[in-house]
């Protein structure tokens, strides 16, 4: 798009890092406004509008409702009813629809079930909602269709500056290696972003999880924000389901293994169970789950709700770059930003960048904010243009299925099916495929 040449190497499965795990939102961070984050919130305010215009498969407006309690003195409604209006002119006017306040009685009457002992009222405002896996495979898409090259299951290994830096990668498949040459070097790798060779990263990983619900079970129609202090969760409708989340935890464990463990989902579930007195939610309840690691800037002062969402780019050695920290809802600027320093500093010739003002696919296939159907076509699809290769690509990051169907295993069982029709899998590969995915699950 700008005339650059451009590969990606992703070590696993595409969005297999944070990007398939977080609450889905796009949104500007009403929160950060109480901490004075005027311009981080901008910032992400305006770019969740852009996403809105050139993926708006992917981004739907989503109404919340946050209501506050006289006893929880961190969050006072007279203090929401002006954070809303600011939220509206950050945005440049231009929110995905217009706040407004309500009485203790209208708040009850508009979500149903929720507490009312101590309910002071509540404000109503609009973020976005997205489908976080398809946001990156579609952005990939889009890449190739403009000439990236692109490859999952492929780890950088080490590079070396020789004139040109000389790169390389593994396949994660079959532990061959190869070289790839390029005068520049983007370190975007989430989590892992201060173990690679050449990075001057520093993070501090904090963990979040989220739950999964039959929507029955907790009818909420718009999102509704709930506290514990000042921390903040959500309950999402997504369908037939709710999401549930999150938790906020300094993390020190495996990357590639992250999990909701017992009191993560019983935290979640207590909160809820308090704003939702009559929903008595339990560990039955629970469809699914998906736990992931934010990307956090380090600062060792502060609990993990208060460090910063902003991102940095740093150029530590010449042609070597790295981006962190930062949001799901910021990523096309952040690679805006990372690509035009690059360039100007390198001198590279390039065009002006294009992505806020282009679709991000002109055709649209299989992808969407709600699961697809399970059918072969789309399984076909994910296969032959989506560079889907094992069952849990398809069953978690493809499609979600995992995470929303209750008899998940029996829609793998499946999809296993039409992979080995495709791909041309034998009985033993089959199996294996169901062990991995079983081991994911
Ligand atoms: C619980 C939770 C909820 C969140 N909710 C939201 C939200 O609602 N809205 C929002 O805007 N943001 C949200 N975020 C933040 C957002 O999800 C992250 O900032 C974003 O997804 C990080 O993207 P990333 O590309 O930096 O990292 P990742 O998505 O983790 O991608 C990095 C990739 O690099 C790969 N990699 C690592 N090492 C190598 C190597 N050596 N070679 C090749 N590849 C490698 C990894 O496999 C990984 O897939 C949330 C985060 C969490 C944890």
């Amino acid at each position: 798009m700008r005339g650059l040449r451009t590969g990606l190497v992703e070590q696993s499965d595409f969005a297999f890092g944070t990007s398939s795990r977080s609450s889905r939102l796009l949104h500007g961070g009403i929160r950060y406004l109480a901490q004075g984050k005027i311009g981080l919130v901008r910032e992400a305010s305006l770019e969740k509008t852009v996403l809105h215009q050139i993926a708006p498969h992917l981004a739907a407006p989503l109404p919340f409702v946050f209501p506050t309690y006289r006893q929880n003195r961190a969050w006072k409604l007279w203090q929401l009813m002006f954070g809303v209006k600011l939220y509206d002119l950050l945005c440049g006017g231009r929110n995905l629809g217009h706040s407004s306040w309500l009485d203790a009685a209208d708040t009850l009457n508009s979500v149903s079930g929720l507490r009312s002992a101590g309910l002071a009222g509540s404000v109503r405002y609009f973020d976005g909602f997205t489908n976080d896996a398809r946001l990156v495979l579609d952005t990939l898409r889009s890449a190739a269709i403009q000439g990236a090259w692109i490859l999952n299951y492929a780890r950088y290994d080490k590079a070396k500056l020789d004139g040109l830096w000389r790169v390389e990668v593994e396949d994660s498949l079959t532990g061959e290696r190869f070289n790839v040459s390029a005068k520049t070097v983007v370190n975007a790798t989430g989590p892992w972003a201060d173990g690679l060779a050449h990075s001057a990263v520093k993070l501090r990983l904090t963990k979040g999880i989220h739950l999964v619900v039959e929507r029955s079970r907790l009818p909420v129609t718009d999102a509704v924000v709930m506290t514990e202090g000042s921390r903040v969760l959500f309950a999402i409708p997504w369908g037939d389901r709710t999401i549930l989340g999150t938790t906020d935890t300094d993390y020190d464990g495996s990357l590639d293994d992250v999990r909701a463990n017992a009191e993560d989902v019983a935290y979640v579930l207590a909160i809820t169970n308090d704003h939702f007195p009559d929903a008595h939610l339990q560990k039955a309840d629970v469809i699914s789950t998906w736990a992931g690691l934010r990307p956090l800037i380090a600062s060792a002062k502060g609990g993990p709700s208060d460090i910063s969402r902003s991102h940095e780019i740093k150029n530590p050695e010449p042609g070597w770059w790295d981006v962190a920290g930062g949001k799901l809802t910021t990523c096309r600027l952040m690679a805006e930003q990372t690509v035009d320093r690059l360039v100007a500093s390198a001198e590279l010739k390039a065009m002006p960048c294009v992505t806020a003002d282009l679709p991000l696919l002109e055709e649209v296939t299989f992808s969407g904010l709600l699961p697809p159907e399970v059918t072969r076509e789309a399984v076909m699809h994910f296969c032959r243009n989506e560079w889907a290769l094992h069952l849990d690509d398809i069953m978690i990051r493809r499609t979600s299925w995992h995470y929303y169907h209750r008899d998940a295993h029996v829609v793998a069982k499946q999809v296993a099916a039409w992979m080995a029709e495709c791909l041309d899998w034998d009985a033993a590969r089959c199996q294996l495929e169901w062990e991995r995915y079983q081991s994911f699950a």
